[in-house]
């Protein structure tokens, strides 16, 4: 009965709640919202009215402040009630139009440039009175503002009177049209049931949800707009708990499931170990310890190994596949990109042929024949270990009993990807591999409270790369550098400048950089990027490798763990537009062999502050731990690693540098919540259920055991 209930929900999908309704009409469902302008809102907040709502103001505009023309200061923002007494029309081009107003204390001159008369004739009709704010100044003595902020009829003081939040904007998009859709969305916001913890909520002194929202968008003063105030903690909480709650209710999803004790004897495990010219470091040693413990218990393992790039998962990884394998089970790794999954298969296959097993390849691009032969064999078990892409989750890939899956993140997979490839068997251990040092705060929020397996040392004998950071301007000098030491035989990765919106320009800039260097150093130059075809992007990689090439030109599509021991030196071009995690991840592609190398930074100047401070970060450590840590503090998490390409849940309200201790509280509530009221079922847990929508985390709605 209730497997059927759970299974008809799921194939239904949850069903928003109705109280939200409103939220999630689209921003033209508004009054006063046209095509066009929801076209801009969108682009700026998003597609829905309660984007709206989490796009707060950045800054206030005090315009409370009335004198009477002759006591308004110059250079204040003042709002005036005024006469109008004479429109004055350009009588020469280029002049501006100008409108004298009056009150008892003397005349202020409004000054309009390519105005329209007609228009400034209806807004401002000779004799009557109105009320118009703006910056006011004197020329020649006479007070003038130019371009009001604001201009209306006198029964409307009160409206312009006031404190007026100031929005981020985008091009296109005035400030008042935005202002006017902001409080229409805070008009449409309806009273929501309380999710938070009573006596919690007592404690912080935070006002209910709806109070909240209509707190943050009239902030009365600077102080309004700080992120302690009450309304943005309690905002900010909101969020973070439905992040955690949604995380819990995936992760006690999986623990209902049934797990099975996998122990191997070792036998395996020891073989390769002896095969090794080299020792397991410390870490590598406790990670496979607390992997064996996890994968031991009956339940399912859900671990996460994070670790710096060349820290050595990989062979973790490995030993883990072989402990389910000497259970006599099935075990299958699954890498982000084709290119990885051929090169963990390159690595793992010699391992794996010195205890006589052999590791098959499944990718997107397998011909139709050999696929079928592969899943025909994979299905009666005769393959026991398997590397591929996201492939694995197809339908008709079925495992005669996978044990262990390995997912190889890399920031590219969510929560539910991991759970559908766990799917794949009965009670399958997940093992995810994660290769940017996320700082802890971070960690619990992509992960939850999953156990963490962190190998923070790197194995013996690495030469530390110098890395150095070189004015643009000298592009030149740096060239010859790197046509000196191709001379050497040293083998160059030359990264191009990414351009956060458009590939389209990623590309141009990497193509014309292919051509210059073709120029300079002749035909063994050869250029990835993400538009090439797989084949042909494995086809320049391999020459590279095989150093056919002796340099590489490619946008960040080598950033994701591709393996070439032999190349020595890197060039970043434009370094201070990439985020610093990402220019780690990057600069891991060299030192990878027991070479010096050499990793050259190239920045636009001038910087500022804290773009050098990220630059002298980079190049004074290569603990990624660190550098992820300094980029919290330096950046904020938002940009952490670029929300886009990170797979990390961007947060609208929370702000994880300065709420990081209501993150952990909200982990605790999660975890509170999910001991209690496992299925959201008490009438908090309804509100929950609400809560949970409000941030679209709808996904985890599904895992509940009723609707
Ligand atoms: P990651 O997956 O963390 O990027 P890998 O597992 O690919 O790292 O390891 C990088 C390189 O270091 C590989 O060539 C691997 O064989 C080697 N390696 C792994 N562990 C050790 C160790 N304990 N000592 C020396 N070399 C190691
Ligand atoms: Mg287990």
């Amino acid at each position: 009965m209730a497997a059927a209930a759970a299974h008809q929900e799921r194939s239904v999908g949850p069903v928003r709640p109705e109280v939200l309704y409103p939220l999630f009409r689209p921003v033209g469902a508004l009054k006063g919202v046209g095509p066009r302008f929801a076209l801009l809102l969108q682009r700026l907040t998003g597609p829905h009215v309660v984007d709206l709502l989490w796009h707060l103001p950045t800054g206030l505009i005090d315009r409370r402040f009335a004198p009477k023309i002759a006591a308004a200061p110059s250079g204040r923002i003042a709002t005036l009630t005024v006469r109008v007494d004479g429109h004055a029309p350009p009588v020469m081009p280029r002049q501006p139009y100008k409108v004298r107003c009056t009150d008892e204390t003397g005349l202020l001159e409004l000054v309009f440039f390519h105005a329209r008369a007609d228009h400034l004739l209806r807004q401002l009709p000779l004799g009557q009175m109105v009320v118009v704010s703006g910056k006011v100044e004197r020329f020649h003595d006479t007070p003038q503002i130019t371009h009001p902020d604001a201009i209306c009829p006198v029964e409307a003081r009160d409206e312009v009177e006031a404190v007026e939040p100031v929005y981020p904007l985008t091009t296109g998009l005035a400030p008042k049209t935005l202002r006017r859709a902001i409080q229409a969305a805070l008009d449409a916001a309806p009273a929501l049931p309380e999710w938070l913890d009573p006596a919690w909520q007592r404690l912080q002194d935070w006002p209910d949800w709806q109070s909240a929202l209509k707190a943050v968008h009239a902030p009365e003063d600077q102080a309004a707009l700080l992120p302690s105030t009450p309304a943005r903690q309690r905002l900010a909480f909101d969020e973070l708990l439905a992040n955690q709650l949604a995380l819990a209710l995936v992760r006690l999803h999986q623990r209902r499931l049934a797990g099975r004790a996998i122990a191997g004897d070792g036998g395996l495990r020891r073989q390769v170990l002896d095969a090794l010219p080299f020792r397991l470091t410390a870490c590598q040693e406790r990670a496979l310890g607390e992997i064996g413990r996890d994968m031991a218990e009956e339940r399912r393992m859900l671990r996460l190994l994070q670790g710096d790039v060349g820290s050595g998962k990989t062979l973790v990884a490995f030993l883990a596949m072989l402990n389910a394998v000497e259970c006599g089970h099935q075990a299958a790794l699954m890498a982000p990109t084709e290119l990885l999954a051929r090169q963990h298969l390159q690595s793992l296959a010699p391992l794996a042929a010195a205890v006589g097993l052999e590791v098959a390849l499944l990718t997107g691009r397998d011909k139709a024949r050999p696929r079928a032969a592969l899943l025909e064999r994979l299905a009666a078990g005769d393959i026991q270990l398997l590397v591929g892409t996201h492939a694995l989750f197809q339908e008709d890939v079925a495992f005669a009993d996978l044990g262990l899956a390995v997912i190889d993140e890399q920031h590219r997979f969510g929560v539910h990807q991991r759970l559908q490839l766990s799917a794949k068997g009965r009670a399958v251990d997940v093992l995810v591999m994660t290769a940017t040092p996320i700082p802890r705060t971070l960690t619990m929020t992509a992960y939850g409270d999953l156990e963490v397996s962190r190998l923070e040392e790197k194995p013996p004998g690495r030469r530390p790369i110098d890395t150095r950071t070189i004015a643009l301007d000298r592009l030149d000098e740096v060239v010859a550098a790197v046509q000196r030491r191709i001379a050497d035989g040293a083998r160059v990765y030359w990264v191009c400048p990414l351009v956060e919106e458009s590939e389209v320009v990623d590309l141009a800039a990497a193509t014309e950089r292919h051509a210059v260097l073709r120029e300079r150093l002749g035909d063994r130059v050869g250029l990835v990027h993400g538009r090439l075809k797989g084949p042909e992007k494995d086809a320049a990689m391999a020459a590279f490798a095989e150093g056919r090439l002796d340099l590489l030109v490619a946008t960040t599509v080598i950033e994701v763990g591709v393996n070439v021991p032999a190349a020595t030196v890197m060039v970043v071009e434009h370094a201070e537009r990439f985020g610093l995690a990402q220019l780690h991840q990057l600069r891991g592609r060299i030192g990878r062999g027991d070479q010096a190398s050499t990793c050259l930074l190239l920045y636009e100047g001038p910087l500022n502050e804290t773009a050098r401070a990220r630059l002298r970060i980079l190049r004074d450590t290569e603990d990624g731990f660190l550098i992820a840590e300094e980029d919290l503090r330096l950046r904020g998490a938002g940009e952490l690693l670029g929300t886009r390409q990170s797979g990390l849940p961007g947060f609208r309200v929370a702000d994880l540098a300065e709420h990081a201790g209501l993150l952990a509280a909200a982990r605790d509530d999660a975890r509170l919540i999910t001991d209690r009221d496992p299925d959201l079922q008490t009438p908090r847990g309804q509100a929950l259920r609400v809560l949970l929508y409000l941030f679209e985390r709808d996904a985890a709605v599904r895992y509940l055991r009723s609707g």
